[in-house]
């Protein structure tokens, strides 16, 4: 399957690895939009949020103590956010389910007024 996260997982294209455990790999954004900004994937190819299903939805809260963790990891005690986007619309561009942690500054609005 040509997909660029399944690739990083595999160690066939570089990253830089912050976080791992049997569910999840996390690594830097490589286009950060914050000081923290980190990419929690699913070892596990699941397409987007719209995959999430009763036989794979336990890897959701695995990933989030695997957020919590890190954002504590990496002195986030003033907030922090995560975000996944699903499809197009919501902006989403590699298509391997993904929770982006982002922190280290005042985030501002949730949602842009971009259209
Ligand atoms: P999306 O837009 O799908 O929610 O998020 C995809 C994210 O993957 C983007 O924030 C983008 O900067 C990041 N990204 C794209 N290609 C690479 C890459 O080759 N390496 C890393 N570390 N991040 C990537
Ligand atoms: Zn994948």
């Amino acid at each position: 399957m040509d997909c660029l996260f399944c690739k990083i997982i595999a160690g066939e294209i570089p990253s830089k690895k912050v976080y791992e455990d049997e569910y999840c790999y996390a690594f830097e954004d490589i286009a950060p939009v914050a000081p923290v900004h980190i990419l929690f994937v699913p070892k596990k190819h699941i397409k987007g949020a719209c995959e999430i299903n009763p036989e794979n939805s336990q890897i959701v809260g695995k990933i989030y103590e695997a957020i919590a963790k890190v954002a504590a990891e990496k002195g986030l005690e003033n907030g922090w956010r995560v975000v996944s986007n699903n499809g197009p619309d919501a902006g989403q561009t590699v298509f391997h389910l993904h929770f982006h942690l982002i922190g280290g500054r005042p985030l501002g609005v949730m949602v842009s007024e971009e259209k």
